[in-house]
């Protein structure tokens, strides 16, 4: 089966929704996770999971997102969206220090703490990283993600910091980007499968007219033949190792 690690599907209206766990079902997609990037939009994923057998879901506050509800007593609103039998992961959580973002001092304090929430929880957690990787470095190491299950979703780094997150024990989830960037798809070649996760990072991509090419998880797909292409061995074993390897990571 296929995992798809980290989307945003509980942003899609109804009627994609539709659309896309049919499609989802043809392609053997059987988990999806639906992380969450405010409270609102946590409280989403949870309500689409007990709808849709197949989606689970995540909660978390992005770090471009701190400012954009009241925030107040955000770690006991998440704790008990957290406590939902179908929320497995605390996601989407990171650094972004992309101009116009969120101060970095906050984002660093929203960061920590969900960390901390997780561990508490005894969660895992799929963080962003975004022009902040020495800085998430250090507050990954400083927080001990090490003893949890983590993932850096949406790898687009050189091989320098794919190492740095291997040391702290932390999985890699591979999305659509290296389909078409090669320097990425050389980094992601000699990364060991035995430390990949994949992801769609699916969200509403309304600005794109032809609903055909919006991504949706049955992209998995693309990402399986192409990491079966760079690693030279048959698309069932890249299958296999990743099922393996995000049960781990979801504890499932
Ligand atoms: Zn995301």
């Amino acid at each position: 089966m296929l995992i798809d690690i980290h989307t945003h599907v509980q942003q899609f209206n109804n009627e994609d929704i539709e659309i896309l766990i049919n499609n989802s079902r043809k392609n053997n997609v059987k988990i999806i996770i639906a992380a969450g990037t405010t409270i609102s939009d946590s409280q989403n994923s949870v309500n689409l999971s007990t709808k849709y057998d197949e989606i689970y879901a995540a909660v978390g506050i992005h770090p471009q997102n701190i400012l954009d509800e009241n925030t107040n007593k955000y770690i006991e609103k998440l704790t008990e969206m957290a406590k939902h039998k179908k929320t497995i992961m605390i996601s989407e959580i990171g650094l972004d220090f992309q101009e116009n973002s969120p101060e970095k001092k906050i984002q660093k304090e929203f960061f920590y703490e969900q960390i901390i929430l997780a561990k508490k929880l005894n969660l895992p957690v799929a963080f962003h990283v975004r022009n902040a990787e020495k800085e998430a470095i250090d507050l990954l190491k400083s927080s001990k993600i090490n003893e949890l299950r983590s993932v850096a979703h949406y790898f687009s780094g050189n091989y320098d910091y794919a190492k740095k997150l291997i040391e702290n024990n932390i999985y890699i989830s591979v999305a659509k980007p290296f389909l078409r960037d090669e320097i990425l798809s050389d980094v992601i070649k000699k990364i060991p499968i035995e430390q990949l996760v994949i992801e769609t990072d699916s969200y509403p991509q309304y600005f794109k007219k032809n609903r055909l090419r919006w991504t949706e998880p049955k992209d998995l797909v693309l990402i399986v033949e192409k990491l079966a292409n760079l690693k030279k061995v048959k698309s069932q074993f890249i299958i296999d190792k990743i099922e393996q390897n995000s049960k781990y990571v979801l504890n499932i």
